[in-house]
């Protein structure tokens, strides 16, 4: 079987077809806006390395390790990729103001409140020390805190409304 036909690579492949895996940019190419295209094409390549060491380098063995230990990582990624930091180059800026307004609202109630707030994602994503599956889970959390605070704040507001108006 005729697997490459570029100038310079021609490999012909015969008996069981050889196991392959995707790395960097060919399994989660995204936009630059969040800069992590190099980071995590080099995560990649680190945990391929380690998932090769626990193996003894048996490639078909390897690569599902490597693939089971990356792909919890990979879909909150490309999520954090889309909504990290995405209007950078103003393609949108309506959304752009509003996703602004919420870039700045996590920030404030992150620095009033932070045992229950987190900072905004693309904050999270400068710690290192995070992995991208942790910071879309902790994105997450805030998000839902942020409806039932709005949601607290609102139903306080119209009690206070209605009490005002000598509803009870
Ligand atoms: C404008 C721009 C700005 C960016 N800014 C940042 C940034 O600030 N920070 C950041 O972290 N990331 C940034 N990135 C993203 C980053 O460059 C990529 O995520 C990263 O290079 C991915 O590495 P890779 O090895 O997966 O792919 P690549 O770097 O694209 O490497 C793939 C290589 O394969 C070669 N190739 C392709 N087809 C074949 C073939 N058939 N045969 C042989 N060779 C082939 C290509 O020539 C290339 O050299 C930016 C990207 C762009 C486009």
């Amino acid at each position: 079987m005729l697997v490459g036909n570029s100038p310079t690579v021609n490999i012909r492949i015969t008996g069981d077809p050889l196991p392959t895996s995707k790395l960097g940019d060919a399994v989660h190419c995204f936009p630059p806006d969040i800069g992590q295209g190099v980071n995590s094409a080099l995560e990649d390549v680190c945990i391929l390395n380690q998932a090769l060491s626990q193996t003894n380098d048996i490639i078909s063995n390897a690569l599902p390790l490597f693939e089971s230990l990356r792909s919890p990582d990979i879909k909150p990624l490309i999520l954090l990729a889309q909504t990290a930091f995405p209007w950078q180059y103003n393609q949108d800026i309506p959304r752009k103001r509003l996703w602004t307004i919420n870039f700045f609202i996590r920030l404030l109630l992150s620095r009033i409140l932070p045992f229950i707030f987190s900072p905004p994602a693309f904050i999270l994503i400068q710690n290192h020390q995070l992995s991208y599956g942790e910071i879309w889970a902790m994105a997450q959390r805030t998000t839902i805190y942020i409806y039932v605070f709005g949601l607290m704040l609102m139903s306080g507001s119209l009690a206070w409304f209605l009490y005002d108006i000598g509803w009870f």
